[in-house]
């Protein structure tokens, strides 16, 4: 089901192919997926496409169909951040909090809601079917994964990020910016728990994720955090 729905974004408009930004998530994933193979102890098909979406969002289902929306590159940038981001969504699917937060009756009514899926896809009717599919919508309306499973992708991300050796401080920056993003949406986002408190567990994280890095066998980071 998901996978199905998953192609229908694909197949949409929105689908971004060719752009540096494209090529960059591109080249972020293979970099990430070591280390996630590592940490989940399974093969995990990574699928990763780049949508043209203003909301600054990024989903992710089960099988490992990562989405991430244009609007959420202004967090990011296209770097560090960006692998803060994409590592964050495959840590979801590492830990299996997509199937987690889905209930049979929500199963059930996906299974109803596939076939007409993306026919009439305003961004209302898309909001409530990534809703409904458990898509780990980071700016999910409707329902964002809860702050422990939050709390844990962000611990796992950061390693992912660490030991493919990209800059492990460039994430907490990632939701200080996005607190700022969010300001200009409407209440309903910006509602969005605490992006000062993931901020801060992140901050907190930094040494052991750093030490990650330095095991990997990276080299030194330069004093001062890049993007
Ligand atoms: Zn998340």
């Amino acid at each position: 089901m998901g996978e199905q729905a998953f192609a229908k974004v694909v197949e949409s408009d929105a689908v971004i192919i060719d752009s540096d930004e494209a090529e960059t998530i591109r080249r972020i994933v293979t970099r990430l997926e070591g280390p996630a193979a590592e940490l989940s102890g399974r093969q995990i098909d990574w699928d990763v496409v780049l949508l043209n979406d203003s909301t600054p969002n990024a989903f992710a289902l089960p099988n490992g169909n990562i989405a991430v929306h244009t609007g959420i590159l202004p967090a990011t940038g296209l770097d560090a951040g960006l692998a803060a981001v994409i590592g964050h969504e495959m840590a979801h699917v590492i830990a299996r909090h997509p199937e987690e937060r889905m209930t049979q009756a929500e199963l059930a009514r996906v299974g109803q809601l596939t076939a007409s899926i993306f026919v009439g896809s305003s961004p209302e009717s898309q909001s409530l079917i990534y809703a409904l599919l458990g898509l780990g919508s980071e700016f999910g309306v409707l329902r964002p994964f809860s702050r422990v499973h939050e709390s844990e992708a962000d611990r796992i991300g950061l390693i992912l990020m660490a030991r493919a050796c990209f800059d492990p401080r460039a994430a907490p920056k990632v939701w200080e910016r996005m607190a700022r993003i969010s300001k200009g949406l409407p209440e309903i986002l910006s509602t969005h728990p605490g992006h000062g408190t993931r901020f801060a567990e992140l901050t907190r994280l930094l040494p052991d994720a750093i030490g990650e890095r330095d095991s990997a066998g990276c080299e030194p980071l330069p004093s001062s955090a890049g993007s």
